[in-house]
């Protein structure tokens, strides 16, 4: 009944407590932002929840065939809900979480939609003071509700969808994202993309449809700058980021000693010390690019 739901091979997640964020922090304009931004996170992880909990009462029937033209549409739709980027790839039980903390999905269908959002450059800027921290929250609302409403479209054409929201998730969305060709991990565990460096936050959704498109990978390279590099290892406040990365028996691998990491990430609401350091933020990619010719 269940052959075309993925179900994870043990990954551990980590656990993202809400409650643990701490809005004092925010002042003036910013606690007025806040207010509106923290209930759209709450309730696009509500809509998520009800969603998933209605699509795995129904056994998920056979994959359904889908053409060019409606992978297509789906792209379209995505750039008009405001998403900057879009990769597609199987769903790897290996990158899935034996536990998503904050969405309580634990089944997946068989074909991944990876979608980013990039977040405001002057506002990762300002890490680890507020305004970054805020911009973090407001891209967790803002590509939740636009994963939500991409998932009504496709599922208004008649296909299945799990939507997975982007604060938490049922699976390694970075590595999908590499998966999905949309850039390479750097050494703070985080997508790098061409056109935004580590500046983007990402959902996904699963679809029981295929054959999924071919979308040709982009020319881009960070390896050999990240080995130079290192300030995000520098750089971040609490040394939480390995200088070498552990390699786990299922072959995913850790880059963050998350625990470290997340202390200071709720201490700052949202830190991006890690996303500011880094040159494909700053730079971007083609500037570094033309400076090493
Ligand atoms: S988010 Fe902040 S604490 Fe976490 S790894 Fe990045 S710089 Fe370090
Ligand atoms: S800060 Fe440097 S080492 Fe870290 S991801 Fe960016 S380019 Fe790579």
């Amino acid at each position: 009944m269940f052959l075309l739901l993925k179900k994870s091979k043990g990954l551990i997640a980590n656990i993202i407590e809400l409650n643990k964020f701490d809005i004092s922090l925010f002042s003036g304009p910013l606690a007025d932002k806040a207010k509106s931004i923290i209930p759209q996170i709450f309730k696009s992880v509500k809509k998520a929840k009800l969603d998933y909990k209605k699509e795995i009462k129904i056994p998920p029937g056979d994959t359904k065939f889908t053409p060019k033209e409606f992978w297509e549409e789906i792209i379209e739709k995505a750039k008009s809900l405001g998403i900057d980027l879009i990769g597609f790839a199987p769903v790897d039980e290996n990158l899935m979480f034996q536990n998503d903390y904050v969405g309580g999905i634990d089944l997946l269908y068989e074909n991944g939609i990876v979608l980013g959002m990039e977040m405001n450059y002057d506002a990762i800027n300002t890490a680890p003071e507020p305004p970054a921290g805020l911009e973090s929250l407001n891209i967790y609302a803002k590509l939740g509700i636009a994963t939500n409403l991409l998932a009504d479209f496709i599922r208004s054409k008649g296909y299945r969808v799990i939507a997975c929201h982007p604060l938490g998730g049922p699976i390694l969305y970075p590595a999908m994202a590499v998966n999905a060709k949309l850039g390479h991990i750097g050494k703070q565990g985080l997508l790098i993309t061409k056109k935004f460096g580590p500046r983007q936050r990402l959902s996904m959704l699963t679809i029981n449809a295929g054959p999924l498109p071919e979308v040709q990978e982009e020319k881009f390279e960070i390896s050999e700058y990240c080995e130079k590099c290192r300030k995000c290892i520098h750089f971040c406040p609490v040394k939480a980021i390995f200088e070498n990365p552990l390699v786990n028996e299922n072959g995913t691998i850790t880059r963050i000693d998350s625990d470290k990491c997340f202390e200071y990430f709720y201490e700052t609401t949202g830190c991006s010390v890690c996303i500011e350091a880094c040159p494909f933020h700053k730079l971007g990619y083609e500037a570094l690019y033309y400076r090493r010719l």
